[in-house]
């Protein structure tokens, strides 16, 4: 930076740039045009001279930054007070999983396994056996959230929206081993976001 001010200055006072150039840049960086990126020395005019010096008399930028300082505090702020204030969520935010239920509490999953066979990242386990009536319903759901890239495509294949990603985004744990999701979490986690999520879903059924 110090070379480049002082390349400035020289070309600045017309001496030859290309004897500088030579010595300082490798021959095929050779440059046709030279900027001044320095500072230009002040105008010695009378009225420039008088200006900086009520500048400096009277303080003027010192108070100019209390005017603008007093300006900003009557403001609306432009930061939030997290975690107390939380800003907007995209009805598309992909947080936490959750396994979801119908309103008469049973189980939407289905055990189809194709949120198992899209998975990029290999993080879901199911297993799944038929129940007395018939129907097919997992008995081990897991998710390896440490392994879990977010990219939404449990979502996507499910068929019945049992998994979902819900806009909860306030899970960090403090050992790896609470990354482990099992079923019950998952429907933990369906049950207590319920709402948020099925007017998430709602909103953006028309994309879907
Ligand atoms: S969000 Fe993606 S990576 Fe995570 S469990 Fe679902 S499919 Fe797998
Ligand atoms: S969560 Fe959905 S996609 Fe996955 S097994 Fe259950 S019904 Fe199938």
């Amino acid at each position: 930076m110090a070379a480049t001010v002082k390349i400035f200055n020289i070309v600045k006072s017309n001496m030859s740039p290309n004897k500088l150039t030579y010595g300082l840049l490798a021959p095929m960086q050779v440059r046709s045009k030279y900027y001044c990126i320095s500072e230009p020395d002040p105008s010695m005019k009378f009225k420039d001279m008088s200006e900086r010096a009520v500048h400096i008399m009277f303080w003027t930028e010192l108070f100019r930054g209390l005017g603008i300082t007093l300006a900003n505090l009557f403001k609306e702020p432009a930061t939030i007070n997290y975690p107390f204030e939380k800003g907007p969520l995209s009805p598309r935010f992909r947080g936490e999983h959750a396994l979801r239920r119908y309103p008469s509490g049973e189980e939407r999953c289905i055990a189809c396994k194709l949120c198992e066979a899209i998975c990029p990242a290999q993080a879901i386990t199911i297993e799944a056996e038929e129940r007395e009536d018939g129907s097919r319903r997992t008995t081990r759901y897991d998710i390896d959230m440490t392994k879990c890239i977010y990219c939404g495509f449990c979502q996507e294949a499910c068929p019945v929206d049992a998994i979902v990603e819900g806009p909860n985004f306030e899970f960090s744990t403090e050992s790896r081993e609470e990354l482990l999701y099992n079923k019950e979490k998952l429907l933990n986690n369906g049950d207590k976001w319920e709402s948020e999520i099925a007017s998430n879903i709602y909103a953006d059924h028309l994309y879907r």
